[in-house]
């Protein structure tokens, strides 16, 4: 696929394998990059592409999360690159097990790859300013991990939810994730009245299919608490409750909603 313009000088592109999307903001100062691919080689060829939108090396590279399908081609860029104040901690300890449980192939593949770490460092919101119009940059809470970012462009109600959204598959729910956080954390995203979101995976969607996501989220974080309260334990929680996703995907996120539910006693 080619870049596609989903809003005004708004792109992004989708990539088969992980079947990631790459998000571009352009403005008269520059241009800002949402997330780098999964390899550097995969980053190289990306920023090949740039140029087909005029822009010779961004003016700034967003990560939404630590991911390796989302910034493990960082070091094809010059930055300055920006993250969450947790992102630097987690591509040191813990980007490259989770990519070794989730796809060993890949990990084998990208053995050694330099991972350039954030420095411009967001905890709660930043702005970046490209002359014409601003990006702003929003940690809205836990969800798909401890440290998603979401780019805005408020001037024309663009989000990139990075995979606190998924159209192309259901939401992922990994060893990292926040399973009972991730539906207000989507809630506050919808307050962001965005008209269009650019997910992490899949072809952009409205309001109308966020918010059944979140609600789905929602749901999944219902069953948790009520596992718990019966005593199931997770595989036995995943066979007897209903769940809006396949119980063999949600694994993770029972194991890791009950943790935080006995750790809150
Ligand atoms: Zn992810």
């Amino acid at each position: 696929m080619s870049w596609e313009e989903v809003a005004d000088r708004c792109f992004r592109r989708g990539y088969g394998g992980f079947d990631v999307n790459v998000g571009v903001v352009s403005g008269r100062l520059g241009a800002v990059l949402i997330d780098t691919r999964a390899s550097v080689p995969e980053g190289l060829e990306l920023r090949e592409q740039l140029r087909e939108l005029g822009v010779e090396t961004p003016l700034a590279v967003v990560n939404t999360h630590g991911h390796f399908d989302h910034c493990f081609g960082n070091a094809a860029f010059d930055g300055p690159f920006w993250g969450h104040l947790d992102l630097p901690g987690y591509l040191e300890h813990e980007a490259w097990r989770t990519m070794a449980e989730d796809d060993p192939d890949w990990a084998a593949r990208v053995e050694g790859t330099p991972v350039t770490v954030p420095s411009r460092l967001v905890r709660d919101t930043a702005l970046i300013d490209l002359g014409d119009r601003i990006v702003e940059l929003h940690h809205l809470g836990r969800g798909h991990t401890g440290h998603d970012l979401v780019v805005r462009v408020p001037d024309c109600g663009l989000v990139f939810a990075g995979d606190l959204v998924e159209e192309s598959g259901p939401p992922c729910y990994g060893s990292d994730s926040f399973p009972l956080d991730w539906p207000i954390t989507l809630t506050r995203l919808l307050e962001l009245d965005p008209e269009r979101v650019v997910p992490g995976h899949g072809g952009p969607v409205g309001t109308e299919f966020t918010e059944s996501q979140r609600d789905a989220i929602a749901a999944v974080a219902h069953g948790i608490r009520e596992t718990y309260d019966a005593g199931l334990d997770p595989l036995k929680a995943l066979r007897s409750a209903e769940w809006p996703y396949d119980p063999a995907l949600l694994l993770h996120a029972v194991r890791r909603g009950h943790l935080q539910l006995a750790a809150s006693g």
